[in-house]
């Protein structure tokens, strides 16, 4: 990863205790290419390097920190910077907050619409209304149903009428005499910015006089993402960013252009289809995760909500005394399942995700797992290393599956005893101590 990198371009230079403009041209150059990866726009990279150097150059290197420490916070602090320095939630001292929601069609409005009201009533102790404005597609309303009967949230819509202003108006009178102490108004979208759809919004926007407006944009679309986001600021001048399908391999560069292009925070991101997938948008483990570094904080923050403890406690002795078995891993497995989606976590930890990459790990995946596991001997399970060609075969052969599959498998648990360690060395300590109390 790109620390590694970085660490590595400043190996030779330790003790020289000044970076130079010698000494940082290559890694820069670097992290203009991680940046690229990421998705970050060509001028948004260029400027960012540019300044970067401009701090980086003659700063005189504490003795503790080696230069390519120092650069790496360098680094990492402007990337912060730029999208966003400090965490911005969502005004919600309305009465109620009305919250309006925009963007194109899929960019994720009515899934968002759905967490965010499940997040402020779990989270926020709030009372919360959906409204369904998509008139166009019925089956968007009833979308918007379901979602509310999933999370237990009423939705407000009127079947026969076609005019969200009314019913956005409407909905809002409603929700006074009902007591609901937030709204959120979701709109129709279209493939790509349109005037109708602007009017409309706008419309919505002028009669409901929304206290948040959020524009909500989907993160795999990368450079189209800012274009969007542009029009649509242009004429909502929106409150905030939501960024979705930021899961699996989507890098978030988006977020530092659309940052740097409307100058609007980002407030939340969505990371799955699930209605608890949605994270507060953390400026700096955002940069952290762009620059290759990992999500650990995310990692350990959702980990440390639906980990047993008691498992966790136990999982750490048995890491320490190098006893991590395959019953471990098949107990791993299903809490990794109540989680989330397990390429989600595997990327937010460091170095773990090139390497997991070839190791595709699909919900089905498990089954063929278990099976495999369940026709290992209990010694087998519990040392792994004896497990050799013929074992493996018999194995195979027990479970009803291709030899590949079980040398797969042996593979992923070694990847996941190596995380597992990980945890466990620098920086990970806490996770530990944190998910065992
Ligand atoms: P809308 O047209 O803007 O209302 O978008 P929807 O909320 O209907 O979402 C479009 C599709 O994207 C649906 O299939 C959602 O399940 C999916 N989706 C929404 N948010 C996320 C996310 O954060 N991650 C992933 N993977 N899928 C999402
Ligand atoms: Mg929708």
């Amino acid at each position: 990863n790109l620390s590694e990198k970085l660490d590595k371009a400043f190996h030779v230079l330790k003790g020289h205790g000044k970076i130079t403009e010698v000494n940082v041209a290559d890694t820069l150059k670097e992290v203009r290419r991680a940046l690229l990866d990421a998705d970050v726009n060509f001028k948004t990279a260029k400027d960012f390097t540019t300044k970067v150097k401009e701090k980086a150059i003659g700063q005189d290197v504490l003795t503790t920190l080696q230069p390519g420490q120092l650069l790496v916070k360098i680094v990492k602090d402007e990337l912060t910077e730029l999208m966003g320095g400090d965490v911005s939630g969502v005004n919600l001292s309305g009465n109620p907050t009305v919250i309006l929601m925009s963007g194109l069609q899929g960019s994720g409005k009515t899934t968002f619409s759905g967490k965010l009201a499940n997040f402020l009533k779990t989270k926020k102790n709030k009372n919360p209304l959906l409204v369904a404005c998509d008139v166009y597609r019925p089956a968007a309303i009833n979308q918007l149903h379901i979602v509310g009967d999933q999370i237990g949230v009423e939705v407000y819509s009127e079947l026969a009428n076609n005019n969200p202003v009314e019913i956005s108006v409407n909905a809002i009178k409603y929700a006074k005499e009902k007591g609901y102490n937030v709204v959120i108004v979701d709109t129709a979208g279209r493939l790509a910015v349109d005037e109708e759809m602007m009017t409309e919004i706008a419309n919505v926007h002028k009669a409901i006089q929304p206290l948040e407006t959020l524009f909500v944009v989907d993160a795999m679309t990368g450079q189209d993402a800012v274009n969007t986001a542009k029009a649509f600021n242009e004429r909502l001048n929106f409150d905030g960013v939501i960024l979705t399908k930021l899961d699996g391999d989507t890098r978030g560069g988006a977020a530092i252009s659309i940052k740097s292009v409307v100058n609007k925070p980002i407030k939340f991101v969505g990371t799955g289809e699930k209605m608890d997938a949605i994270d507060v948008f953390y400026p700096s483990r955002m940069a952290e995760r762009i620059l290759g570094m990992g999500d650990v904080v995310s990692l350990v923050e959702r980990a440390q909500e639906q980990f047993n403890e008691e498992e966790a406690r136990k999982i750490q002795k048995k890491i320490a005394k190098n006893e991590f078995g395959f019953d471990d891993f098949l107990s791993q497995i299903q809490q990794v399942k109540k989680m989330g989606n397990m390429k989600d976590l595997v990327g937010m930890i460091p170095g773990a995700s090139k390497a997991m990459k070839d190791v595709e790990i699909e919900d089905d995946a498990f089954k063929h797992i278990e099976a495999i596991i369940h026709s290992m001997t209990p010694t087998e399970r519990s040392k792994p290393s004896i497990i050799d060609v013929k074992r493996k075969t018999r194995i195979a052969k027990g479970a009803g599956r291709k030899i590949e599959e079980v040398n797969q498998l042996m593979k992923q648990f070694d990847q996941m005893s190596k995380m597992m360690k990980m945890m466990q060395g620098p920086g990970g300590k806490n996770m530990m101590k944190m998910m065992s109390g």
